[in-house]
């Protein structure tokens, strides 16, 4: 048995791996401090009663002879689609069928296993710092090219620094490239693109026949008008964008798992001579093949996402969140650093003081005043002398770890 050697070339260990590695060794040799951690991005508020409701009608029906559900439909119950369809697009007059919507148990799998469809020699362009699974799912296949442990890059992917020098609004590649991925409102850096800035992305990928991962998981944190809420809302992205959506951070879903995928009917790609492909419908056939559908009691707290009071109750969550991220906001400006992000987004990206490195600023940050917040050089070479602090810990933690920094000597 031979192995596939594109996962030996995988650099260390995952970021939060190492992350907690570090943060365990503190609280093993020093029992008695309280650690808070505002670093990896999981959601702390419980779920909204109108999804749990739902939740437990559902489990009601399963419980049933006459009601229970077997497996899904691999894209997912109508029910959830048109909901998804009614509100998450027509709301912002965008028109999309039923089929062009998949359903599934989130976006961490969805962007990772999208690359099943591409061809290993795509070009693959990513902004940098970037959510890793982008970068390392496509490392997997063979896409990534070596990894250049020095220099923290991996040779066939084309980056595109996204720093405050550019005011984290990054340039069009150079090079040609075939996919490229956006995040936005972004992951790690909180930062978003306008609707001119995003139309500048879709005009090139148009004339150049590119494909945009659009992930839009942060979607629910906009508060900014003339911030894009979804792709689609630019002339002609139809064309050549791939749009993945979660209830994870929307509707605290991490732990029930649910998201979709939206794969316009007429996205194309191309083979070797140069036919046309459905990528809508090349992605069907990939997920009725590996995947059997999110669970039924899932996809109907899902639906409940988009009820009167699931909204009333989900908006509440984001607000709450939202405060948190001003809270800290407000209190590392108040030190002195630069800081970004955190309006449309539950991240904060701030600029390590007195020249330190990402990591030594971790260390700083939990050795002298026990928070965890996420290195920079985590998410790419351009995250260097940053520090990612998330937005989803609890009031009390968040006000309390605000304090801590702030008495520290920076
Ligand atoms: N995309 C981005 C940018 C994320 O930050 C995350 C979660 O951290 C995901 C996708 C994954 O979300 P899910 O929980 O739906 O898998």
């Amino acid at each position: 048995m031979y192995i596939n050697e594109n996962f030996l070339k995988l650099p260390g260990s995952y970021l939060f791996a190492e992350i907690s590695k570090r943060e365990s060794a503190y609280r093993q040799a020093h029992p008695d401090k309280k650690v808070i951690s505002l670093g990896i991005g999981d959601v702390t508020r419980p779920l909204a009663p109108a999804v749990t409701e739902a939740m437990h009608r559902a489990i009601e029906e399963m419980a049933s002879e006459a009601t229970m559900r077997g497996y899904a439909p691999y894209a997912g119950y109508d029910f959830l689609i048109d909901a998804i369809v009614k509100n998450d697009f027509l709301a912002h007059d965008i028109q999309f069928s039923a089929n062009e919507i998949f359903v599934s148990d989130g976006s961490k799998s969805d962007t990772g296993n999208i690359g099943d469809m591409l061809s290993e020699s795509n070009r693959i362009a990513v902004t940098d710092p970037v959510y890793p699974v982008y970068v390392d799912t496509n490392a997997m296949s063979g896409r990534a090219g070596n990894y250049d442990n020095e220099a923290a890059l991996w040779n066939k992917i084309v980056y595109l620094p996204a720093t405050s020098e550019n005011g984290f609004v990054p340039d069009l590649p150079s090079k040609a490239v075939d996919v490229v991925y956006l995040c936005y409102p972004n992951n790690p850096t909180g930062t978003t693109l306008t609707k001119e800035q995003l139309k500048v992305w879709v005009d090139y990928a148009l004339k150049n026949k590119v494909l945009i991962m659009f992930d839009a998981a942060y979607e629910a944190f906009i508060t900014e008008e003339n911030v894009p809420h979804s792709i689609y809302e630019i002339e002609g992205a139809k064309k050549l964008s791939i749009e993945f959506r979660s209830f994870s951070k929307t509707a605290g879903f991490t732990g029930v798992r649910c998201g979709y995928t939206v794969i316009p009917n007429e996205l194309e790609g191309f083979d070797k001579i140069g036919n046309n492909h459905s990528l809508n419908k090349l992605w069907y056939r990939r997920q009725s093949t590996k995947f059997n559908g999110t669970a039924y009691i899932v996809q109907r707290g899902a639906e409940a996402v988009f009820s009167t009071e699931g909204k009333k109750q989900i908006k509440e969550t984001i607000t709450y969140y939202l405060e948190n991220a001003q809270i800290i906001k407000n209190s590392l400006e108040a030190t002195g650093m630069q800081v970004y992000g955190g309006v449309n987004a539950p991240y904060i990206w701030a600029k390590t003081p007195a020249g330190l490195s990402s990591w030594e600023f971790f260390d700083k940050l939990l050795n002298e005043a026990q928070v965890v917040a996420t290195p920079g050089a985590g998410f790419g070479k351009s995250g260097e002398g940053y520090i990612r602090f998330t937005a989803f810990g609890k009031r009390t933690d968040t006000l309390e770890a605000v304090e801590r920094i702030k008495r520290l000597k920076l």
